[in-house]
Order: C-alpha cells, then sequence, then structure tokens
C-alpha cells in the first residue's frame, strides 16, 4: 500500500506508524472520570469500511497527519492532511 504523506509525498506503507482512529472522539482535558480515559486509551473498534485513521511518517519526515482509509478494500480515500 502507497501512503501520500503531506510532506514527502507517496511511500511505502512500510515507512509508516499506524496511530489510532481518528474518528474516535477524545474526551475533553479535565472531564471524565477514570473508565472513560481507559476506554478511550485502551478499547479500539476494528471497523470496515471507510474511516479516519491517524498515521506517523517515522522513517520521513517524523510528521503525524490524518486520512481517510477503506479498511474492506485497503485504499485510501483522503490524503493526508
Ligand atoms: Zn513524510
Amino acid at each position: 500500500m502507497i501512503i501520500p504523506c503531506p510532506h514527502c509525498g507517496d511511500r511505502d506503507v512500510s515507512e509508516f506508524r499506524y496511530g489510532g482512529d481518528a474518528d474516535k472522539p477524545r474526551p475533553s482535558h479535565g472531564s471524565g472520570d477514570l473508565k472513560t480515559w481507559h476506554d478511550y486509551y485502551f478499547l479500539f473498534d476494528n471497523p470496515k469500511g471507510p474511516h479516519a485513521e491517524y498515521w506517523q511518517h517515522v522513517l520521513g519526515c517524523r510528521r503525524w497527519f490524518t486520512l481517510r482509509r477503506d479498511t474492506a478494500k485497503n485504499e485510501i480515500l483522503e490524503g493526508g492532511r
């Protein structure tokens, strides 16, 4: 799979690290109990189809960005931003 880094351009997926689901709402700072934060950090869905993901270009510019990917087809729907 080729991932479009917003700084470096198209690169192989082996240069990147997956950083989690970007569609998952983060609790606001200073709010929520421990269970809310536990669930946010440690419980993950495994969505099938289009959703937003965080990626880091670890073997390049090290920039974090969000892209939209269809996990059923393994297609990038919207590039890094
Ligand atoms: Zn990059």
